[in-house]
């Protein structure tokens, strides 16, 4: 099964929201500062990541697709 990452620029999120609200698997809005968190992501300089399996990569491109300033993207992990 091929694997992916999620790749998120959480510095330029202007906490729109969509993309908690289609993938809430992988991201919900911080009451702190309004911006969307990377459940369970991990920090590398200014983008944070997540290694995710193909069963939930199609909610990932969802949350990618509504971004209204596209900071998500979803790559595939190259053995
Ligand atoms: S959709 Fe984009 S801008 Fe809006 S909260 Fe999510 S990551 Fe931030």
């Amino acid at each position: 099964m091929p694997k992916y990452r999620i790749e998120y620029k959480r510095n330029e999120c202007i906490g729109a929201g969509p993309c908690a609200a289609v993938d809430p698997t992988h991201f919900d809005i911080d009451p702190s500062d309004g911006k969307a968190n990377l459940k369970g992501g991990k920090q590398e300089g200014e983008v944070w990541v997540l290694e995710i399996d193909a069963s939930t990569k199609d909610l990932a491109l969802q949350a990618a697709d509504v971004c209204p300033v596209a900071i998500i993207s979803i790559k595939e992990i190259k053995d």
